[in-house]
């Protein structure tokens, strides 16, 4: 299976610090099915700066190391953009690189709430021919507040990444939740690691598929597996109608 989220390359943002690191990762992908995977470091994140050339140059050199170790595990070059105001003009500079060279762009929101220009800015970015992905919308605690500002989002042509560890409960039962719920709701559209190391934040690739199988059925593994396929080769994904979140009867009363 595509990985399309992940830390993996070493030593420019809090995922893999050395290629040490970076090799030990790539075995725990491979027992975990990955057979590639695209590298996303941070980028405008307030901490971490990785403009495009130099992430190109990264990928081909953890490749050469991969390959070296006989590690049959390939690197695509990616980027995790954090949205910021000045980020159509650095795509005109040409520093923000879409995953795999597609016309897919990862777009991250900070963690505590969804920015008043954020509409306008994915607005901006589809003028430009770039589909924004909101990556971990399920961590938001904008969109944990009110879900139908990423249904808002959805329906305005943005597409979204649940994060793996968000599904298998990792960062607490709340996100969890929301995470099945997105993806109950067709507010999802794919389902990566965001994986920073082996410890702490690991895959978590294979437990997910197994939650999302007992829940959803196989019909929802193959719907994500396909997409991801689908991005790295810059073709149309999968889609159907986003709605609101239903819910549940509480004591037999809505
Ligand atoms: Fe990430």
């Amino acid at each position: 299976m595509i990985d399309i989220h992940s830390h993996i390359l070493p030593g420019i943002d809090d995922g893999a610090q050395t290629v040490e690191d970076s090799i030990k990762m790539a075995k725990l992908a491979v027992e975990e099915g990955i057979t590639k995977i695209v590298a996303t470091p941070h980028h405008q994140n307030g901490k971490y700066t990785n403009p495009k050339a130099d992430i190109i140059k990264r990928v081909s050199e953890l490749n050469q190391i991969l390959q070296k170790e006989n590690i049959p595990l390939e690197v695509l070059p990616g980027q995790e953009t954090r949205i910021y105001g000045e980020l159509i003009e650095d795509i005109d500079k040409g520093d923000i690189l879409p995953l795999n060279h597609t016309n897919y762009l990862f777009i991250e929101l900070p963690s505590g709430n969804i920015p008043r220009y954020t509409e306008q800015l994915l607005f901006d970015i589809q003028l430009k021919g770039f589909t924004p992905i909101i990556v971990h919308p399920e961590r938001n605690a904008g969109v944990m507040e009110n879900p139908d500002k990423l249904l808002n989002l959805v329906k305005k042509g943005s597409l979204t990444q649940v994060t793996a560890g968000s599904i298998t409960g990792r960062f607490g039962k709340k996100i969890q939740k929301l995470s099945m719920q997105l993806i109950e709701s067709n507010m999802t559209h794919f389902i990566s690691s965001d994986a920073h190391n082996i410890s702490t934040r690991g895959f978590h690739i294979k437990e997910s598929i197994s939650e999302i199988r007992k829940e959803f059925g196989e019909q929802a593994i193959y719907y994500f597996h396909e997409n991801s396929e689908l991005l790295i080769k810059g073709q149309i994904i999968y889609k159907q109608e986003p709605s609101a979140i239903k819910r549940k009867k509480f004591l037999g009363i809505f």
